[in-house]
């Protein structure tokens, strides 16, 4: 029969043909097996390497905060006779890092004495040491020596800038100034050149007689650094719970 013949033929092509696809499909999925081993043996420690807001893992890494003293050396800030914005938010932060060291968060500032940081160098160094919340401390002033009161700014931008400013103010407003509640501030350099949640508080005015008698006393610094530092605990706490929240949907 030559259906027979022809079948005789083929068959041995057949499974020629059959053993060379055999042959593809298993080294392809060799090929693809060594892929994803690579890829675990390569980018899983690379992933360690990438920063604080892309890193999965940020809620399990130990927090660093960076405090801004604004202003400092040949930058005063605001004034009142021989007292200066710069002197001021330098006591408070001082007195933020004391607490801050005692509690073990760890901290750094952008200046700890009397020298004049550049606005580009206390955000490069919060972005550069990958900083998990930026702080930067002031005092207003006004031509209105009436203006008083304390007001924590945030960046509008940021998701979460809002609900850190609420809970950094809930803790500020209990110092016995005026509540001024929380501002957005889109265009503050160092709300808008880090990358990290940052806040920026106005500590009562400077240009203000009883907000500046506060300001002053070492007693009333301590007491607004130990309201700094319960803002921070929470915002860190309250930022770290949503982070691995949303990462365990993924
Ligand atoms: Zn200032």
């Amino acid at each position: 029969m030559k259906l027979d013949k022809l079948i005789e033929k083929l068959s041995p092509r057949l499974s020629h043909r059959s053993l060379i696809a055999m042959i593809v499909i298993l080294s392809v999925a060799i090929i693809a097996l060594l892929g994803i081993i690579f890829r675990n043996d390569v980018i899983l420690p690379l992933s360690s390497l990438t920063s604080h807001s892309e890193d999965s893992n940020v809620a399990s890494m130990p927090p660093l905060v960076v405090i801004d003293p604004g202003h400092g050396g040949s930058e005063p800030g605001a004034g009142s006779g021989s007292i200066n914005e710069k002197e001021i938010t330098l006591a408070i932060s001082l007195e933020v890092e004391k607490i801050l060291n005692e509690k073990n968060i760890d901290n750094i500032l952008t200046r700890s004495n009397d020298t004049a940081v550049s606005l580009e160098d206390r955000a490069k160094l919060a972005n550069e040491k990958k900083s998990t919340l930026f702080i930067s401390i002031h005092n207003n002033s006004f031509t209105d020596p009436a203006s008083h009161g304390v007001l924590t700014t945030y960046n509008p931008y940021s998701p979460i800038g809002k609900s850190n400013a609420e809970i950094m103010q809930s803790k500020l407003k209990t110092l016995g100034m005026y509540n001024r509640k929380i501002v957005p501030r889109p265009n503050l350099y160092v709300l808008r050149h880090t990358k990290m949640p940052s806040l920026l508080l106005e500590i009562g005015f400077i240009s203000n007689k009883n907000d500046l008698k506060l300001l002053t006393s070492s007693d009333f610094q301590k007491k607004c650094a130990i309201q700094i530092v319960k803002g921070i605990e929470e915002i860190l706490e309250t930022n770290a719970t949503a982070s691995s929240e949303s990462s365990s949907e993924v």
